[in-house]
């Protein structure tokens, strides 16, 4: 059984979506094959659906290696998918709209040291794409009105500062208004603050939230923390080797957590509430995308994993109000066969040793404790091929980011 991983908009989205994937998979040959061999490829983006809607901020969350990153490069048009189609205004993009699609879709990078260039000044960056599209009335006043959006004032004085002359988050600022240069419709921002210090990711976060909040900009924000994705997000998404595995308002996605792996991430959030530690083991590495395990990608880590999930990819099931869930769990009329305990589940034995994704860093990776028992306690699949509903899980942290606000040079 085959299905599309899918992230619908819901109540929290404002309106009509302005950038769609529909079906994207993105496969990465891995070397080449010999005279009659197959080719091995990574299976790093794996028919993947996802809306964003206008004005709003959907998150991207998951693991090193879930292929968040790959997926905010296809969405960039930076990289040819191997199936599927990136929309823009509801239409496909062709060869000749490229320029005005990358008009409006911007793209922000993880490192703000190596997106600058070291040997050009403030200015020069910022008055490159103003001329290069023909945008700017008077150079140096646009320039200084980009420096003053992104709040890097006295914006004379930044302006002729070099890359090595600024502190991370000041530079993360002028990537950012480099991308505004342009006057996008669609930020895409990949892991912005993941290389900046704590005490300064905070501003960053606020900053793009203003950005969306003054001037109506969507948003696709790439994080491997969920905390931050919850304090930022209106729309969360969570990937998992490749695919999108739970979708929905971001309240709802971290409060009432429906797929185990979510609730993996988040028991593994800090949360300086919590007075116990989660109960269940979830052990395992992420799996090897060269040769994804079968069914749903996560069954050799998932402690409720049953025999059906090692036949059949998990439909994304429908939970009301815009949240979706990959999980068999949610199945109605399993047969006792089906919903049979897997043997060894959750101790990762299925995990293909040295997996092509994910991590030492991986957010919820090998031992870490998941907040999941609950979940199937409650009546999943296992009891009869009942669905589960979610809201029944234990309370999930309540995460925000850490730190008091920007930094001072
Ligand atoms: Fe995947 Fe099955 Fe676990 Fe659900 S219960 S996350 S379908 S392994």
């Amino acid at each position: 059984m085959t299905t599309t991983a899918v992230a619908r908009t819901g109540e929290a989205g404002t309106g009509a979506p302005i950038l769609e994937a529909r079906g994207l998979t993105k496969h990465f040959p891995v070397h080449k094959a010999r005279l009659g061999a197959t080719r091995s490829v990574v299976h790093a983006v794996e028919d993947v659906t996802l809306a964003l809607p206008a004005s709003a901020i959907t998150a991207v969350v998951g693991e090193s290696g879930s292929g968040k990153s790959t997926l905010a490069r296809l969405f960039a048009q930076l990289i040819t998918p191997t199936s599927g189609t990136v929309l823009l205004d509801g239409k496909a993009v062709t060869g000749r709209e490229r320029r005005r699609y990358a008009r409006q879709v911007q793209l922000v990078l993880q490192d703000p040291f190596s997106s600058l260039n070291p040997v050009h000044s403030v200015r020069y960056h910022l008055a490159r794409p103003l001329q290069v599209h023909g945008l700017a009335s008077d150079l140096d006043d646009d320039i200084l009105a980009l420096l003053e959006r992104v709040s890097l004032t006295p914006a004379d004085q930044f302006a002729v500062k070099f890359p090595h002359e600024l502190s991370g988050g000041q530079r993360q600022r002028v990537a950012i208004a480099r991308a505004l240069a342009v006057r996008p419709r669609v930020l895409l921002a990949d892991e912005p603050v993941s290389m900046l210090d704590v005490s300064i990711r905070l501003g960053i976060l606020n900053l793009l939230a203003g950005l969306r909040e003054q001037e109506g900009l969507t948003i696709l924000y790439v994080t491997h923390d969920i905390a931050s994705a919850r304090y930022l997000a209106d729309v969360i998404a969570v990937m998992y080797a490749g695919q999108i595995i739970e979708s929905g308002p971001a309240t709802r996605v971290t409060d009432s957590p429906s797929h185990p792996y979510t609730q993996l991430l988040l028991s593994a959030a800090p949360d300086p509430d919590r007075a116990e530690p989660p109960s269940l083991l979830g052990r395992g590495a992420p799996p090897n995308l060269i040769r994804p395990p079968s069914g749903c990608r996560f069954h050799p880590r998932c402690p409720h994993a049953m025999a059906v999930c090692t036949d059949g990819t998990p439909p994304a099931f429908d939970l009301g109000t815009g949240h979706f869930s990959s999980c068999w769990l949610h199945a109605q009329g399993l047969t006792s066969a089906q919903s049979r305990p897997l043997a060894g589940a959750g101790r990762g034995t299925g995990a293909a040793p040295g997996g092509a994704a994910g991590g030492a860093d991986s957010a919820a990776g090998g031992g870490i404790r998941g907040a999941g028992g609950k979940h199937r306690a409650a009546g999943g699949a296992a009891d009869g091929g009942k669905p589960i509903t979610d809201g029944r899980t234990a309370p999930p942290p309540r995460p925000g980011p850490a730190g008091p606000g920007e930094e001072k040079r």
